[in-house]
């Protein structure tokens, strides 16, 4: 199971934070609610670009000796299953779908003008696919008297929401809160982000 690392930060802070084991050590298991602190269970490496990152990032592991399964603190600026920053994402799907940008000038919107326009295509259609349930979600983060316009499809409704809220302070609510993944989980990972087995009942990591 991922959860998110508590620290809100960049990315050379994160690298810093993320040394001492101890430091964010969580106190009982999200998974089976054992109020033990869990055990340092090492890294997984996983790939990340950012705006100036383009490189392997490491995501501190541990484990739960009740029900031993392992809990990740993933860094808020990445998103589960997804190699692009949210950062990176984000003036993607602004600059495409809320500014009417073509795909390859958007990718340049986005600091990443050598990408493959099917990947932009991907993040669009989940992002379309998800625009709905955001909309919704989002609703107890929009600022007071925040305009309801019904008229307003709802990618525009969900893309506005996540600039005005912030996509980062977004995702921290709606991961954190609701286990909703800002581009929606991917098939296999529903309905809330863990694996399903389905031929045994071994635990997901
Ligand atoms: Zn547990």
């Amino acid at each position: 199971m991922q959860i998110l690392h508590p620290f809100a930060g960049s990315i050379q802070h994160y690298f810093d934070e993320i040394a001492d084991p101890d430091r964010y050590r969580p106190d009982h298991c999200p998974q089976c609610e054992a109020q033990h602190p869990l055990t340092g269970h090492g890294f997984y490496r996983r790939t990340l670009v950012d705006d100036a990152f383009d490189g392997v990032i490491s995501v501190r592991r541990y484990l739960c000796l009740c029900c031993k399964r392992t809990v990740s603190l993933l860094p808020e600026f990445v998103l589960p299953w997804l190699r692009f920053s949210i950062s990176v994402i984000a003036l993607f799907l602004a600059a495409r779908l809320l500014s009417g940008l073509t795909l390859v000038a958007a990718a340049r919107a986005a600091a990443q003008p050598g990408m493959l326009y099917q990947r932009g295509q991907f993040w669009i259609r989940r992002f379309q696919k998800q625009a709905p349930a955001l909309s919704l979600a989002l609703v107890p983060l929009a600022a007071p008297g925040h305009p309801r316009d019904p008229a307003t499809d709802f990618v525009s409704r969900a893309l506005r929401m996540l600039e005005s809220i912030g996509w980062i302070a977004a995702h921290r609510f709606l991961f954190s809160q609701l286990r909703v993944h800002l581009l929606g989980w991917p098939a296999s990972l529903v309905p809330a982000g863990r694996r399903i087995t389905l031929a045994s009942a071994r635990p997901d990591s």
